[in-house]
């Protein structure tokens, strides 16, 4: 499957990252982890920080798959607002799930914190318009749930919000507590300084074709006929985890992104907040970490790699025609443009834990539009669970939730 393409703009801010390990042998390890994108990266940190050794194996170069695409915005709000999400689920595992991504945007920046490293991470705020009428009464709906359960909001009426950020619409949410950051650099760096440790054995260019529960855990066979045996395995490999799965559990969608060239620093609104909209598919702006403005969105229905690339340039178009429609003042001009795979579930949830009756594959499948705060969720939760210790939070991302 090819996950992007175009040209992500991380791809020509960072340095690539050279490493190339096929396996070439039969191997035997305790811990194995299939993907080496930004959930594989901090699914192994969170393991090797217990003092767990871990095999990452991927079959591209590190973090060359949906990670490198991503426009890594980093909120606490799941694409499904909670005032809807409470009619799916009970009220409070949707709570549990909007609490659990909050906290992870600071166990994001701690896991940085921790390795004296900065993937470009940055707080900013996030603002969340109304699009429409309709958007309009659900940002209310949703500023009183969230209230109620004491999460960060603040509402700002349509006056507020043009005088704050310049923006026409029928008024908005905000809150304080969102990020944003470099998810290649994050990624590359982790598994770069576990690998140093010695904590972390990788292998790139190696891809794992099936696998055979035995009495002891699991053996894998690559492509190339290399056996892997090993105890635990954890399925860190995105939108391509499929195969491992007994049954689809995701639906994959397209999606695209354009990056301007640097603008003047007048031109940039209020904190460099993360804005986004109540329409569906969302319009979705941020900065880097310096001048240049990030636009996303206009998100499809299918997965197919040529037809999505085919409607690249006319998704450029529109983004363009949206963001100059919003910001009439900022001269945007697009720099590069790319897109990619993408993936929605029912609930608007992830899937972390074991499949029912598999207890030693652990899935870490942090799918939707917030993904990467998913997969810290994720690397937290399977190292408690390899642990032996409990985490109410399987309760509401698990597979059996619902039941
Ligand atoms: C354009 C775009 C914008 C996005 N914006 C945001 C955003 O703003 N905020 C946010 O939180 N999320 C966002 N996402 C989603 C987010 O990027 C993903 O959730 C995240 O990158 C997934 O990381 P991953 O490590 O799970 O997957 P990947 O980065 O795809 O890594 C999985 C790895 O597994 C490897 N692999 C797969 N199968 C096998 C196999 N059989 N054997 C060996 N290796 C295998 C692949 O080669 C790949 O490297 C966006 C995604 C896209 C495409």
């Amino acid at each position: 499957m090819d996950l992007y393409s175009g040209l992500p703009y991380w791809m020509a801010k960072n340095q690539l990252y050279n490493y190339f390990n096929p396996l070439k042998s039969n191997i035997a390890a305790d811990v194995v982890i299939i993907g080496g994108g930004i959930t594989g990266a901090l699914v192994a940190h969170e393991l090797c920080r217990a003092g767990m050794k871990c095999t990452l194996i991927d079959k591209r170069s590190i973090t060359a798959g949906s990670s490198t695409a991503s426009t890594a915005l980093l909120q606490y709000e799941i694409d499904t607002p909670l005032c809807e999400m409470v009619k799916i689920i009970d009220e409070n595992l949707a709570v549990m799930a909007y609490k659990a991504c909050l906290q992870s945007i600071t166990d994001i920046e701690n896991v940085f914190k921790s390795i004296n490293f900065d993937p470009d991470f940055e707080k900013v705020p996030s603002v969340y318009y109304a699009s429409n009428k309709k958007g309009e009464k659900l940002i209310k709906k949703e500023y009183e749930i969230r209230k109620k359960h004491k999460l960060p909001v603040d509402f700002l009426d349509k006056k507020e919000l043009l005088n704050k950020y310049g923006i026409k619409a029928l008024g908005s949410l905000e809150n304080n507590v969102s990020a944003q950051i470099d998810a290649y650099k994050a990624a590359t760096h982790l598994i770069d300084y576990h690998m140093a440790k010695n904590d972390l054995s990788v292998f790139t260019h190696t891809e794992v074709d099936k696998y055979s529960e035995t009495p002891k855990g699991y053996e894998l066979l690559t492509i190339d006929g290399y056996k892997i045996k090993c105890k635990n395995v954890i399925i860190a490999a995105g939108f391509e985890a499929g195969k491992f799965l007994p049954k689809q559990v995701m639906n994959l969608t397209s999606t695209y992104a354009i990056i301007s060239e640097p603008v003047d620093e007048k031109y940039i609104w209020h904190k460099r907040s993360l804005i986004w909209e109540t329409q569906e598919p969302y319009l979705y702006i941020r900065t880097d970490n310096k001048n240049r403005i990030i636009v996303g969105g206009e998100d499809e229905e299918f997965r197919n790699p040529v037809k999505r690339d085919e409607l690249l340039r006319k998704k450029v178009s529109i983004l363009e025609r949206k963001i100059k429609k919003l910001f009439p003042h900022i001269p945007f001009k697009t720099d590069m443009a790319w897109c990619g795979t993408f993936s929605s579930t029912k609930d608007g949830l992830p899937y972390i834990g074991n499949w029912p009756g598999k207890k030693r594959m652990f899935y870490a499948l942090g799918y939707g539009g917030n993904g990467i705060t998913f997969s810290m969720i994720a690397a937290q939760l399977i190292k408690n669970k390899l642990s032996g210790v409990k985490d109410e939070r399987e309760k509401v991302f698990g597979f059996e939730r619902g039941k």
